[in-house]
């Protein structure tokens, strides 16, 4: 198994590597050097057909297979993407600028963490049983669904591609999936892996293409009867509009514009440190990160100084570099979208306190997409740099007097997806954390994933929750089956 071409990227269907049917392809390019990656099949819904057609015949074995055989066969894959973790995240790296480091501590490592953990889920999922007194006994039958939909972003590749793609798998069912026509190779690569693994052919179909033609085409497939969907909240509201008059189950974690609430009384250095990973790593290219941090008003100046001085201090660079905190911008139009987003910020009124534009090198990145740390200040809650999400190194700063002031600016947006609480007051956090509107909400900590624990976010930040048994219940049609005794 080589991992280490990617130039010519095919699809992946009924187990065999195959071209698009059109003969289309689009261009891959490296963000941190311009350099031309190699192609990638621009598909259209014959090629979708093909693959649901694939999944449909491997449905049978692979539903009615035991769970101890699936749990192999994932588990192998788990121990597969570790055995070629640096191959991966070299891969990785490549394909969308993140750093090196990123990828190798991070995103790979919890690429093979989803598979392993369900793998081990499968094994130890049950349903519910309820008797009634004397009369009947009720038990919740769960079975796959059948063919399903897995459609993934850009920002963590590989992590959140099978972050979809493992429950489903694990939980009986066959498997089209897309990814980020952005960043399609990791998954590509993990094509091999699962061949190399023993996955029956079919049960995992991979299809590359953009989203309005590929992605739509699985969506709308009758076949398709249920759609994974982490991605932008514009392209979940088209999928939903799709999806819903043919009732197909739905999961979409979606974007986020999430506050980092800053109390003046928190332990200071750890929310320092933090609060700098969660505005900048992966170029702030994490639906989780804190992009608008709001600061008790006593301690703003302080932070303000501080913070600052960190950001400037942040090495931006060659993503293959140990010494880069922060790697490329993922594409041209990404890295244009987030420029104008700075320039509405000061044509908005806002202070550019570090950063604001992009950075060129010479050598090896000269053609890359790099931007610095952005922090912005002196903006109100309605303007569109605190109500949009940027999704790139720029965070905006506001301040708040009271505990009620900073739940109202923390909720003031139309996204729900996750938030950080920063105090040594156990009970604030408990307060705090119970009328902030976000699926996510961490108390001193930023990031840390249970898998156990249901994900997602509220408001236009998403529906369903995936996570631990959520996304096994999901990935399984329930039926109530009520015997009279
Ligand atoms: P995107 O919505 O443009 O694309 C995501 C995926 O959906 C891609 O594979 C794309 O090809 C496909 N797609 C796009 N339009 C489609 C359509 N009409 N039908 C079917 N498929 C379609 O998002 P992106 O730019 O790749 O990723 C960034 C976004 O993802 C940000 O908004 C970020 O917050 C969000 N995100 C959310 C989470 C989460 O867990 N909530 C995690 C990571 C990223």
């Amino acid at each position: 198994m080589d991992l280490t071409s990617y130039n010519d990227i095919h699809n992946f269907i009924g187990g065999q590597f195959q071209p698009p049917l059109s003969g289309n392809y689009m261009d891959n390019i490296n963000p941190a050097t311009g350099e031309h990656i190699g192609q990638i099949p621009d598909s259209n819904e014959n090629d979708v057909n093909e693959a649901v057609e694939a999944a449909t015949k491997a449905f049978p074995a692979w539903s009615a297979s035991s769970v101890e055989h699936r749990f192999r066969v994932l588990n192998r894959i788990a121990e597969l993407i570790d055995e070629n973790a640096e191959a991966l995240a070299i891969a990785e790296t490549t394909d969308n600028g993140k750093p090196l480091w990123l990828s190798k501590r991070v995103d790979i490592p919890r690429a093979s963490a989803n598979f392993r953990f369900f793998a081990t889920g499968i094994m130890h999922f049950s349903s519910d049983s309820h008797t009634m007194e004397n009369r009947a006994i009720n038990y919740t039958l769960r079975q796959p669904i059948g063919v399903v939909g897995c459609i993934s972003p850009w920002n963590l590749p590989l992590y959140l591609f099978t972050w979809k793609i493992a429950p489903a798998l694990a939980a009986g069912n066959c498997v089209i999936a897309k990814p980020s026509e952005v960043t399609p190779v990791t998954a590509y690569l993990l094509a091999h892996i699962v061949r190399e693994a023993g996955l029956p052919d079919g049960v995992l179909n991979i299809i590359h293409g953009a989203g309005n033609t590929t992605g739509e085409a699985i969506v709308k497939h009758p076949l398709v009867k249920a759609i994974s969907f982490t991605g932008s909240t514009r392209a979940g509201e088209r999928i939903a509009a799709l999806a819903a008059p043919k009732f197909k189950k739905l999961s979409l974690e979606l974007g986020g514009k999430n506050p980092n609430i800053i109390f003046a009384d928190c332990n200071w250095e750890k929310m320092m440190t933090t609060a700098l990973q969660s505005s900048f790593s992966n170029q702030g290219e994490i639906c989780l990160c804190g992009s608008r941090i709001l600061v008790e008003e006593s301690v703003y100046e302080k932070f303000k100084v501080e913070f600052v001085d960190r950001a400037k201090a942040l090495v931006v660079g060659d993503p293959m570099e140990e010494k880069s905190a922060q790697g490329a911008i993922v594409s041209r139009a990404h890295f244009d979208k987030i420029l104008r987003c700075i320039d509405t910020a000061k044509q908005e009124g806002g202070k550019i306190l570090c950063g604001g534009n992009a950075i060129t090198f010479k050598g090896r990145c000269a053609k890359g997409l790099f931007i610095e740390p952005t922090i912005i200040e002196g903006l109100g809650q309605d303007c569109q740099t605190n109500q949009e999400e940027i999704f790139g190194p720029v965070v905006s700063l506001q301040t708040f007097r009271t505990e009620e002031e900073a739940l109202q600016l923390a909720n003031a947006t139309a996204y729900g997806l996750a938030a950080t609480i920063w105090t040594q007051d156990v009970s604030r956090a408990n307060r705090v954390a119970a009328k902030t509107d976000c699926g996510i909400i961490w108390v001193n900590c930023w990031l840390l994933r249970d898998l156990r624990t249901p994900f997602g976010g509220m408001k236009n930040s998403g529906v369903g929750r995936e996570g631990g048994w959520e996304a096994l219940r999901f990935f399984t049609e329930a039926k109530n089956v009520c015997i009279e005794l």
